[in-house]
């Protein structure tokens, strides 16, 4: 403790007091306050004193500068961020305390974040059970003696649990456009991770098998559940031959009384896709570049009370475009992993619901082609070869075998929210959470 001490004194006299009076001096003493939070009464005693002082016989005083930066330093390389499932338990964490007991108080600003231990053997861990669904923040805080806090670590729970009654049944949609599987398994991709961890799913899944690798037939058979010889969209742009019989799953379940929620990035999704002819009451749509769609949506899902929500994130396919579809591609990779942020936004609008504990959730993700070079369309498997999976607290993980397909969506989606699946609607896909 000598050393810090005396650095921090001899620091604050020769510097500091060398700087008073100039412009800069000024400045540094502005500057370095805040971010050190001395205790007020320390850097009183500190300034009053003569230079010399250090060399009187009696010990220095207390210096709480060295404190608010160690303690920060040490809190700094906590990480105190988690994404839990119902069972599941984070070990303990340790925090590494160089920080003497004079430097103030550690503690937690909430009983779900328990702190154990003293001295340099301290460990921070969550109280799991005590916990609901939701999304939970606090901090560690060391505080001195006259309550000024000179270091916080912040900690996040996102907690989901199964529903004890699963009659509140809720769906959110998030579409990845062209997003191969083994560039989605190569980025880095945390929440997807954390969704996969509860998952029925597979990264072997196809497309829609009768036309081109493009997006309209691709999202189109996603949305409707039948192949593009059925709904008879073949191409982008092209809706004239559409068989309107063959009804998104937006419509189907406005058509059973529910409302839905769209936002998507590239119009055809909400001008084309999505049916107009739905009542404006009870689907609200937007269009917005991916974050901002994405924030949209997420702000739509923390309030609302529809039971579909439906996204469509368009980057990995313009990074795809421009740069190509390959997992060796930096720019693909990373707008694979900006919709990883994006799907970040969207459950945390899930999980600050005040209702979220009481309500069953079920994620859906997938995409409507991979590509090859700068572009997609053809028939082979680099795209063909897609992903899809079916996560929420309620849902028992499972790998999907052969034939999965994004025509599974609709079927899923429609079975999770109790709306009776007609055969006469000739779904092609197969419902894959229950
Ligand atoms: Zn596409």
């Amino acid at each position: 403790m000598g050393w810090g001490v005396r650095f921090a004194r001899s620091w604050d006299t020769r510097e500091m007091r060398a700087a008073l009076g100039s412009s800069l001096g000024l400045m540094l003493s502005l500057s370095c306050q805040p971010a050190v939070q001395v205790r007020p009464d320390v850097i009183s005693s500190g300034d009053s004193s003569p230079v010399d002082a250090q060399a009187s016989d009696s010990p220095p005083s207390f210096d709480a500068s060295h404190c608010g930066t160690s303690a920060a330093a040490a809190l700094d390389a906590l990480t105190l961020d988690y994404r839990l499932w119902d069972g599941e338990a984070p070990p303990p964490v340790d925090i590494p305390w160089p920080v003497a007991p004079q430097c103030g108080t550690l503690s937690s600003t909430a009983p779900w974040l328990v702190l154990s231990g003293d001295g340099a053997t301290r460990a921070a861990r969550i109280d799991v059970a005590s916990l609901a669904s939701g999304l939970h923040r606090a901090a560690l805080e060391l505080r001195a003696s006259d309550g000024s806090v000179f270091a916080t670590k912040a900690a996040t729970v996102r907690l989901f649990r199964a529903p004890r009654a699963r009659t509140d049944r809720r769906v959110m949609v998030v579409g990845y456009d062209g997003a191969r599987p083994d560039a989605v398994e190569a980025a880095r991709t945390p929440v997807l991770d954390f969704l996969r961890r509860r998952a029925a799913q597979s990264f072997d899944a196809r497309t829609q098998l009768t036309t081109q690798t493009v997006s309209a037939p691709g999202w189109m058979s996603t949305l409707t559940g039948v192949d593009p010889s059925r709904h008879r969209v073949e191409a982008n742009g092209q809706y004239a031959a559409r068989d309107g019989t063959h009804r998104t799953f937006v419509a189907r379940a406005v058509d059973a009384g529910l409302r839905a929620v769209v936002a998507t990035a590239w119009e055809e999704v909400i001008t084309q896709i999505v049916e107009q002819s739905l009542p404006a009451a009870m689907v609200d749509r937007h269009f917005q570049l991916d974050p901002f769609a994405a924030r949209w949506l997420a702000q739509r899902a923390r309030t609302g009370s529809e039971r579909l929500y439906f996204v469509h994130l368009n980057d990995p396919d313009a990074a795809g475009h421009s740069t190509g579809f390959s997992l060796d591609n930096p720019r693909y990779i990373e707008a694979i992993e900006g919709c990883d942020r994006n799907l970040g936004v969207l459950l945390d609008g899930v999980l600050s619901r005040p209702s979220v504990a009481n309500e069953d959730w079920l994620f859906v993700l997938t995409t409507d082609h991979g590509g090859r070079g700068t572009t997609h369309g053809p028939l082979d498997d680099d795209n063909r070869r897609i992903w899809f999976v079916a996560s929420g607290p309620s849902v028992t993980p499972e790998a999907l075998g052969a034939g999965v397909s994004h025509m599974d969506t609709a079927p899923t989606v429609l079975q999770w929210l109790g709306v009776a699946i007609e055969s006469a609607w000739a779904l092609q896909g197969t419902a894959r959470a229950r």
